[in-house]
């Protein structure tokens, strides 16, 4: 019997989640077997915007059941939620947030590398010299319930949105972003706000910044504005390491950075954590895809890469690489989905990768 048990919670949700996290789950189980431990994983097929289509809910009994339901795992495994008819902010209101909030996962984490075998748009790039690491405020921020609307409907309507900002959540994730900087070869720390536009949180973000870099004389530091720091990310991505930012503000460099890098979001993938807390929630970058799904076309990597981040968070390491290896020789080979410019399925490249982690 191997020692040591990981219960994963399986959740693929809709489109192609539903083809990812198969390819990702199968990746696991080959490391698993490799490294002498064993994953228990329950599968949550019924997490999805049908069910919410069909109930009024995404989880069968609501969210708060949900929460109860997943407090007795390691880890959470989830493909895309989201799906044409249901109103967009639903998946995340519904699902994504509460669970983010619940279990205090208040760091996303999101690396982006031109890998190779995977085309960066940017012409003069080679393999390895683009190696991004997004931090994102995952809790707070510009993602808040807070405010309204008033006049609605009339020719004065009014939609006020607040943001909030507050010091232990901005402390958690800047001092977060200054460790991981630091375990980093170029231990180098950017900070993403917009200070001169947004006088109140922007500037005490700052502030705070500024005051928890004294605690890390060994990491260098930056601080941008964030349109300025989107323009310098298209010419000179190579001079970044580590950006942290804000909820908004973090989640369009997540989706900027894999572009850069890798021409896309199908090999991105994104961890949301505490990490002083086991169970974290771990997914892709992109979404649903409905315009691919059930083509078996979709990339799996971006899933089978979310699963490397799992099994690290975890303290598997040895198999974290180990798939992380695999996944570069696979892509290096040409085996790659159609938006990677190959011709594999997405079980083709997901059966190669998972043979690969055997030895690799
Ligand atoms: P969300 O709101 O959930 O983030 P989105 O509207 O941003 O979703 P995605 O589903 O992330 O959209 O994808 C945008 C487009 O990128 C898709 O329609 C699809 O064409 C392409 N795409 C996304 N993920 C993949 C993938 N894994 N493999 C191939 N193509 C992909
Ligand atoms: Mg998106």
């Amino acid at each position: 019997m191997p020692s040591t048990v990981l219960k994963i919670a399986a959740v693929p949700g809709d489109g192609i989640g539903k083809e990812t996290v198969p390819e990702g789950i199968k990746v696991v189980d080959a490391a698993a077997e490799r490294f002498g431990f064993k994953v228990e994983w329950t599968h949550f097929n019924d997490w999805t915007c049908e069910n919410y289509a069909k109930t009024g809910t995404i989880v069968p009994g609501g969210i708060d059941e949900g929460i109860k339901i997943l407090k007795a795992y390691d880890s959470i495994f989830l493909g895309a939620v989201g799906w044409p008819g249901v109103a967009d902010h639903i998946s995340l209101w519904d699902l994504l947030i509460p669970i983010r909030r619940a279990f205090g996962l208040f760091a996303n984490v999101r690396p982006a590398q031109n890998l190779p075998g995977v085309r960066c748009p940017l012409a003069n790039k080679k393999p390895g010299d683009i190696d991004l690491l997004i931090v994102r405020e995952n809790v707070e921020g510009e993602y808040s319930q807070v405010g309204g609307r008033i006049y609605q409907g009339t020719e004065d309507d009014i939609a006020i949105q607040e943001a909030i900002f507050t010091r232990r959540g901005v402390d958690r994730i800047i001092r977060y972003a200054f460790e991981l900087a630091r375990s980093r070869p170029k231990k180098h720390l950017t900070s993403a706000t917009k200070s001169n536009g947004i006088i109140h949180s922007m500037p005490f973000w700052d502030e705070r910044f500024n005051a928890i870099k004294k605690e890390y004389p060994d990491v260098k530091t930056n601080q941008f504005h964030i349109d300025i720091l989107c323009a310098r990310l298209v010419t000179n991505p190579e001079w970044f390491d580590t950006i942290v930012a804000s909820n908004l503000f973090g989640d369009i460099l997540s989706d900027l950075a894999p572009a850069v890098a890798a021409g896309g979001i199908g090999v991105a993938p994104s961890s949301n954590i505490n990490p002083k807390e086991r169970l974290g929630l771990f997914e892709p970058v992109h979404g649903s895809a409905p315009d691919i799904y059930g083509k078996g076309i979709a990339n799996p990597i971006g899933q089978i890469s979310s699963g490397a981040m799992m099994l690290r968070h975890l303290g598997q390491t040895e198999a974290a690489n180990a798939i992380d290896r695999a996944i570069a020789k696979v892509l290096a080979d040409g085996i790659k989905t159609g938006d990677l410019g190959g011709k594999s399925s997405t079980s083709e490249v997901g059966d190669a990768v998972a043979q690969s982690v055997a030895t690799v």
